[in-house]
């Protein structure tokens, strides 16, 4: 039976272009992805990335139940976290890093996905142990052949986890990649099924303290393939909070 009292969802009323309609669209689109793999939805993490988005806009998807926000670079972070304090936001850093930024993840965020190699892991534990704080951090593998793209490069993948057992304020959870930006979704599907094979095989002798359970993978143009290939993180940006104008 037709609920009367329901809103008309037709072209005479289309659905308001508000964040609470983008996100339900997005986690619409999660679903669905979900569904054509037969995966459960509540295993697929959204995490806003809120790069060169205002105090109002974060504090609107605070306001839609969201407390961990991917951003790229500290310098933001150092100058969002006094304004937002009281929301307990939990920063989490995506974009590649500098080593002398160490300090500042230390400082503030509450996880590293874009961990790639063990300059910046060195300089991290040092950090921390200062701080006396742990964070989790995902390590971030190339699965592109762009040249450009950052990351670890797969072959080395085991020996850098092995490294990494030994730092007590490194708790690694798992692997994160971006897949190659180009049109042809064969290419950027291969780069997602690259990364869950990398982990599977990883996974195998994964030193004690080394989790791999999380895969972040997937963005506001490709986080549907992501989650067929067993994504359980989507960061995405614009797809939540619109285009970005200023750069990043
Ligand atoms: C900016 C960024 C995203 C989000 O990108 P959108 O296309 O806006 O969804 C995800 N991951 C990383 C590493 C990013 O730098």
């Amino acid at each position: 039976m037709m609920n009367p009292n329901a809103a008309p969802n037709s072209l005479e009323n289309p659905v308001a272009d508000t964040m609470a309609n983008r996100i339900a669209a997005i986690r619409q689109r999660i679903d669905h992805a979900c569904a054509r793999v037969g995966r459960n939805p509540a295993e697929v993490v959204l995490l806003p990335v809120s790069k060169t988005f205002d105090e109002s806009a974060i504090r609107e998807a605070v306001g839609l139940g969201f407390h961990r926000f991917g951003e790229n670079r500290t310098q933001e972070i150092a100058q969002k976290t006094p304004v937002l304090l009281d929301c307990a936001i939990e920063w989490v850093v995506i974009g590649q890093l500098q080593t002398n930024k160490a300090k500042e993840v230390a400082k503030l965020a509450s996880e590293l996905q874009s961990l790639d190699r063990l300059e910046l892991a060195e300089a991290l534990e040092r950090r921390l142990q200062l701080e006396g704080r742990s964070i989790d951090v995902l390590v971030q593998v190339k699965t592109s052949p762009e040249e450009s793209k950052a990351g670890l490069d797969p072959a080395h993948l085991q020996d850098f986890l092995q490294q990494l057992a030994q730092f007590q304020t490194l708790k690694v959870k798992g692997l994160m990649t971006m897949a190659e930006l180009t049109p042809d979704q064969t290419a950027v599907r291969a780069c997602f099924t690259k990364l869950r094979m990398l982990r599977d095989q990883a996974a195998q002798e994964a030193p004690a303290g080394i989790e791999l359970a999380r895969l972040s993978m997937g963005m506001s143009g490709d986080f549907e393939l992501a989650i067929e290939e067993g994504s359980t993180e989507v960061r995405i940006g614009s797809a939540i909070f619109g285009s970005r104008t200023k750069p990043i």
